[in-house]
């Protein structure tokens, strides 16, 4: 269900993201990271491909269930000298840990595991069984000393939460270096802007998390962004008449119920703006706020199960949607 979820998502960012008159971009769509991705370019073709073999490599190295890759192999065996690329990633990761104190960890994969999110086989833990996993996670379980990596004995690391931002920052990378004139990308909820589109802003439509509507509002937004969206609906499963989703606390192993449906970050950085969605999400809305008026990085949009919307300061000028209430510096 969720890839034809993903799928959708993809078209309908792709159909908000279409031009009017204007040249026309070239379009390369690929399914990596358990997504559909659609990668847009305009002025240089070539760097299609590019983008796409980038975006590969990295889903085999970082990804938590590829038993051909080197995250795996880390997982299994707890030691193993390390690409350069996943120490980057890794290095950034605990960085956003302690920024975010926690909220984003990523070593809650004995969690994630628990719950059955990487096979699709789902089941609620019991509490004996969290209590042995809550005994793995922390960043403290993981050592980091140049390329190599050493984990604790049963710490996991789940790149989930922050390799499609990593993917995004490497692929910014690779069209500055080109003669791209813009692009967009659509790396499942992950968009990342390039440049001035032709004819007009980019439009980024943001899911209505409820499902009543495609989009609850869409950020109109000139030059070079990364904007992603965390939220319940993304995956989840239900048994006995509970919803239990994939965004965990990692202090308790437990899907994250904070009041909120959706968090939307714009940011820079794609790998800050995955990190904190994700964050932001297991905060909650007043720890959120908190946390952007602490910062000056990013803004966000939040959606609230009372159905609330709640826009940054920053970010209300670019915001064209449902009613909002504005969260001040
Ligand atoms: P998505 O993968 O749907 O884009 P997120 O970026 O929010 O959503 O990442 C959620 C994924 O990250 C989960 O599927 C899980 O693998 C992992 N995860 C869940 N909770 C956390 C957390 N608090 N910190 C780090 N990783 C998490
Ligand atoms: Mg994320």
């Amino acid at each position: 269900m969720r890839k034809i979820t993903a799928l959708l998502l993809a078209l309908c960012v792709l159909c908000l993201c279409a031009c009017t008159s204007s040249p026309a971009p070239k379009t390369l769509e690929l399914f990596a990271m358990d997504t559909y991705m659609t990668l847009q370019v305009y002025g240089d073709e070539a760097v299609l491909s590019a983008l796409s073999q980038k975006i590969n490599v990295l889903d085999r190295l970082l990804s938590a269930t590829n038993e051909a890759g080197q995250l795996y192999a880390l997982n299994q065996t707890g030691r193993v000298s390390c690409d350069r690329e996943l120490t980057a990633l890794l290095t950034d990761s605990l960085a956003l840990s302690a920024r975010t104190d926690g909220a984003l960890d990523v070593t809650v994969y004995p969690a994630v595991m628990l719950w059955g999110f990487p096979t699709d086989d789902y089941r609620v833990p019991t509490d004996a069984e969290l209590s042995e996993a809550l005994s793995h996670i922390g960043a403290d379980h993981v050592q980091l000393s140049g390329d190599a990596v050493n984990l604790d004995q049963g710490t996991m690391l789940d790149f989930g939460a922050v390799a499609k931002g990593y993917a995004a920052r490497a692929c910014l990378e690779l069209l500055e270096a080109s003669d791209a004139s813009a692009a967009i990308l659509s790396l499942g909820g992950n968009i990342q802007t390039y440049g001035s589109k032709p004819g007009g802003d980019w439009l980024i439509g943001i899911t209505d998390p409820t499902g009543e509507t495609d989009y609850f509002a869409t950020l109109s937004l000139s030059g070079t962004h990364a904007i992603v969206t965390s939220g319940s609906y993304q995956r989840y499963f239900e048994q006995d008449g509970k919803r239990y989703h994939h965004i965990l606390v990692p202090k308790t192993g437990e899907p994250a119920e904070t009041g909120l449906l959706s968090v939307t970050v714009v940011c820079d950085d794609a790998l800050t703006a995955d990190g904190l969605s994700t964050a932001l999400f297991v905060m909650g809305l007043e720890k959120a706020s908190d946390f952007y008026r602490d910062s000056d990085d990013f803004e966000a949009v939040f959606y609230s199960e009372n159905g609330t919307v709640y826009v940054t300061e920053g970010l209300t000028n670019a915001y064209r949607g449902t009613d909002y209430e504005v969260i001040a510096r």
